[in-house]
């Protein structure tokens, strides 16, 4: 059973409840008029009347008289049987009927029958007759109102309840055709792009919608990532694995020397070794683009930190470069230590490498009111105009023959996410043959 019809039965059922306890309720109030043996009230009432009846200074007190109770109406005559008083039932006119003391009759109205009951008071003066009438049936006036109201109102009652409450969960529960069509259409036709982006709509399903969509993002980010990963990957280790399996060959046929030999080893030892750097750096970058790390920020002087950094640093070929710090003292920042440290190497290792011989290579770090500036300059090859924003991409390399060790083209996409991942901005300013400058803004 759809959550739609439970609710609408439950509202109609509730509704239905309410009802019948109102009805209860009205009939247990107003039960003694409505239930019990008509004739027993009837002379109760009648007869009560009578002890009631009292002759006040040659006039009648009608004070004490109950003209009507507990369905029971009375009507007064007076001793030549003259209509003084009394109360009607719905109407009807009894006055027709001949009075006969002490006698309860049975008659018959259009089509519905009465029980009437006449005394006559003997007074000192004069007397008067009380008559009282009764309906016979259990089912008396008010009773009929009830039902005739209860048999009309309850079932439009009843059918507005259900229309209601099927209405209000139908549109509640209108949105989630789309959240099932985005579902679905992830699941089954694996487009990962499909959003539910839910603009109307109840504030609990617009809730729901948007963390779906979240869900939907992160899920489209990882699968790109593994996308991404897998091409980069067996595309980058072509190369390697052609080298390695040549080599291979070449090792194992019979006319090599041992020195041919063991340059083959050094060869596929030296593809292997870069084989896992370009490994570990790509699944670094994966991870950190992709949030699939945790990597925890946290507030550290950023000047010691560096000056620690270019200390700790050996550059694979210096050159006669020199390094020069130029580090504003006590500055405070939020960031990754190990990340950091991979950034700063990152930038100091390719200005080794792309410096000229015996150049100068400037770290910097200063705070310029809420920001912090980092950078790393140097006075070497430099990069060309059209190359500038190509150099972010993983694996692109200006010349791709260089093959030492260190050089994937993987170390400036990496700079760049750790940057992002602090929330922070990397531009470049280079000319060909003066040099660049990699500039961090925090
Ligand atoms: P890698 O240095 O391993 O080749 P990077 O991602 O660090 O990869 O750099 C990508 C390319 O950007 C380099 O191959 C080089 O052509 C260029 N590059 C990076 N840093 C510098 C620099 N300081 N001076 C000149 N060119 C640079």
């Amino acid at each position: 059973m759809s959550i739609k019809l439970r609710t609408s039965l439950w509202f109609t059922l509730m509704v239905l409840l309410l009802s019948v306890m109102i009805l209860v309720f009205v009939l247990l109030i107003n039960g003694a008029s409505i239930t019990g043996d008509p004739t027993e009230r009837l002379v109760k009432v009648v007869t009560h009347n009578v002890e009631d009846a009292e002759f006040d200074n040659g006039k009648f007190d009608w004070d004490d008289l109950k003209l009507y109770k507990n369905g029971v109406s009375c009507v007064v005559y007076n001793k030549s049987g003259e209509y003084l008083k009394g109360a009607h039932i719905q109407g009807i006119e009894f006055s027709d009927y001949p009075l006969k003391d002490g006698l309860v009759r049975k008659i018959e109205i259009s089509g519905k029958n009465y029980l009437m009951y006449d005394v006559y008071v003997n007074m000192e003066i004069s007397g008067i007759w009380i008559r009282g009438v009764v309906a016979e049936s259990w089912v008396s006036g008010l009773i009929d109102t009830i039902l005739i109201l209860t048999c009309i109102l309850l079932p439009c009652i009843l059918v507005l309840a259900f229309g209601g409450g099927w209405l209000i969960s139908w549109g509640a529960f209108r949105p989630m055709n789309k959240i099932l069509a985005a579902a679905d259409s992830i699941s089954g036709g694996g487009d990962l792009s499909a959003r539910i982006n839910l603009k109307r709509g109840s504030s609990e399903m617009r809730r729901l919608s948007r963390s779906f969509d979240n869900m939907f993002s992160r899920l489209e980010k990882s699968f790109e990532a593994e996308r991404q990963f897998t091409s980069d990957a067996s595309h980058e280790l072509r190369t390697p694995i052609t080298v390695i399996l040549a080599q291979c060959d070449r090792a194992k046929r019979k006319d090599k020397s041992p020195e041919d030999f063991i340059n083959s080893i050094n060869i596929i030892q030296e593809q292997a070794q870069g084989m896992s750097e370009l490994v570990q750096g790509l699944l670094g970058i994966t991870r950190l683009q992709h949030g699939t790390d945790r990597y925890k920020l946290k507030k550290a002087d950023l000047s010691q930190f560096c000056l620690a950094c270019a200390g700790e640093f050996v550059p694979e070929d210096p050159r006669g470069i020199k390094l020069t710090c130029n580090v504003e003292n006590g500055i405070e920042a939020k960031f990754n230590p190990a990340l950091m440290q991979r950034l700063i190497i990152n930038l100091l290792q390719n200005g080794y490498k792309y410096g000229k011989e015996n150049g100068n290579l400037i770290l910097s770090l200063e705070k310029d009111g809420d920001k912090i500036q980092l950078s790393v300059k140097d006075d070497g090859i430099g990069i060309m105009p059209e190359d500038l924003n190509k150099i972010w991409q993983r694996f692109w390399q200006e010349d791709p023959s260089r093959n030492d060790r260190g050089s994937s083209g993987l170390g400036l996409a990496m700079v760049k996410e750790i940057v992002e991942f602090h929330g922070g901005t990397v531009r470049v300013e280079s000319r060909r043959g003066e040099g660049s400058e990699f500039i961090i803004t925090l």
